[in-house]
């Protein structure tokens, strides 16, 4: 379907406010993103933020979306239902959605896998290693048998969600926790990804194999075909899963 269409989106209210994370992301963790899959993907790239109208996502940009990419932490609970809905849809018709680190508690990652996507978490500045399940998949292109990211915040399981269709990296930290850390589902016509690692603590979004994930994530899960609209999905007002555990989020 010619050059994938890609929206990047993010809360962008840390970098606002908190001086650590903007030193680190001064354009907003979006841009980087956005710069990563630019680096190695010929894309027609654009944001969306929180604040703006319709949180930037209106029927129109998801009309012309082939891959969504989903950044938020502390603001999931301002995300509109109205939004959320408009989301799954699109994802149902054929729209890729990639889901970063934190967003495992948004309410469009729960509503689109129908889990509470909760984990366990410890911020410690501690190591983590990922490895490289599936090097003949294409989200793995470029990346070798493991690679380390000298700090990370920890997420370990269990993570609340249907078992993936692809298990494709799995995290170890240097406390001894794991974690499924590059997972795919199919939800509908549309390809979902999750990708654990950037806490906005640390530049992580600026290694060089994240950034490739980030690049082969937008190409793996790009839209193949446009369904049309039928008819509303059958959901009534949605409310987030609740926790289960207890455990804060991430
Ligand atoms: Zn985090």
């Amino acid at each position: 379907m010619g050059r994938p269409r890609i929206t990047v989106w993010n809360e962008y209210l840390h970098e606002v406010e908190n001086p650590v994370v903007r030193a680190i992301y001064p354009d907003g963790i979006h841009t980087e993103v956005a710069s990563a899959v630019a680096e190695h993907l010929d894309a027609d790239i654009r944001t969306a933020t929180l604040r703006e109208p319709e949180h930037g996502l209106s029927q129109e940009v998801l009309d012309t979306t082939d891959v969504l990419f989903w950044w938020g932490h502390r603001a999931h609970a301002e995300v509109a239902d109205e939004v959320v809905e408009r989301v799954h849809r699109a994802v149902l018709e054929g729209m890729g959605l990639v889901v970063l680190h934190s967003g495992h508690v948004s309410k469009v990652f729960q509503r689109v896998l129908g889990t509470s996507g909760w984990l366990r978490w410890r911020e410690a500045d501690e190591k983590e290693r990922l490895w490289n399940l599936e090097p003949s998949h294409p989200l793995l292109q470029g990346i070798p048998e493991q690679f380390e990211l000298e700090q990370e915040e920890m997420y370990g399981e269990r993570f609340d969600v249907p078992t993936p269709d692809e298990l494709l990296m799995i995290s170890w930290f240097q406390g001894g926790e794991v974690f499924r850390s590059l997972c795919t589902w199919r939800r509908g016509h549309g390809r979902v990804v999750y990708f654990r690692p950037g806490h906005e603590a640390y530049p992580t979004y600026r290694h060089p194999h994240v950034r490739r994930i980030l690049a082969n994530a937008a190409a793996y899960a790009a839209r193949t075909v446009r369904i049309e609209r039928t008819r509303p999905i059958q959901v009534e007002a949605f409310e987030p899963v609740p926790n289960p555990t207890k455990d804060h989020i991430g």
